[in-house]
């Protein structure tokens, strides 16, 4: 049976299509993770709460290498995983879905690697194309399909967080080369592609960054625009599920050769 993770970022806590929930604990040498199980046709959908159910954890402290390895542990192959982000460019304004395709890492303090010659070897993972392009390909489908704003690409930045960032920050990210901000892509995408699991994100532009916003930022106005856009949200994910494919030809698992990992499962009703 096709195994496929939803990791769900701020704003999106559980799924509207998904019900008859069990509740696993997830034990690894990385930490604990809380999953929910549920069975859609015949895939078994793996959820994650990326910040926890109610929110405890800001980006800096949730324990990626735990979820993703979680993830493996269950077997999961595929995962796609929202975010909200602030955007830098006037033509994707609050509202927008974006197809992520590059990333930037501007993190301090993260374990943002598997491969840090403890547990693991020491890897170089190749990133040219960070991103499942499979996945990207049936994101951009079921985006199309539903209809709204969305676009195709976009070079998302994380930052350290939990607070946002300056006007001089975001001029400066601009200049980069960076078109979207959030505080939690890295070192999740990394750690999925080091595990060898295809993984996407589809990210929902719920502010324009600092300096760009004619107003302060506030952490209600980027709940208020996901609670807008949840359910297209949850409709695009519905459908992604429906449409997973069966085999892919991407390169996601061989970069995952290296990685090994062992982990207790309980159920926790
Ligand atoms: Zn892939």
């Amino acid at each position: 049976m096709d195994k496929i993770a939803l990791i769900g970022g701020t704003g999106l806590y559980k799924l509207d299509f998904i019900d008859n929930v069990e509740k696993l604990k997830i034990e690894t040498h990385y930490g604990e993770t809380e999953v929910r199980k549920a069975t859609v046709q015949d895939r078994e959908i793996y959820f994650m709460a990326r910040h926890g159910i109610d929110h405890r954890l800001p980006p800096h402290l949730i324990n990626y290498r735990s979820n993703i390895a979680a993830l493996k542990v269950l077997e999961v192959e595929m995962a796609l995983s929202t975010a909200a982000v602030g955007s830098l460019c006037e033509e994707m304004p609050p509202g927008t879905l974006v197809v992520i395709d590059q990333f930037m890492d501007l993190t301090k303090s993260r374990d943002i690697t598997y491969y840090d010659g403890t547990d693991l070897p020491v890897v170089h993972t190749d990133f040219t194309e960070p991103y499942c392009p499979e996945l990207r390909q049936l994101l951009i489908d079921e985006c199309q399909r539903n209809g709204g704003e969305f676009r195709k690409q976009g070079t998302y930045v994380t930052t350290e967080g939990p607070r946002f960032e300056t006007p001089a920050e975001i001029k400066a990210l601009s200049f980069l080369g960076g078109e979207l901000v959030g505080m939690t892509n890295v070192p999740e995408v990394i750690l999925s592609r080091e595990a060898g699991i295809c993984y996407a994100t589809l990210a929902l532009v719920t502010n324009f960054a600092a300096g760009i916003s004619p107003h302060f930022l506030t952490h209600e106005e980027v709940l208020q625009v996901m609670k807008e856009q949840s359910r297209r949200v949850n409709d695009i994910f519905h459908s992604c599920i429906l449409n997973f494919p069966r085999e892919t030809n991407c390169r996601c698992r061989e970069a995952g050769k290296y990685f090994k990992i062992d982990g207790k499962v309980t159920n926790d009703n």
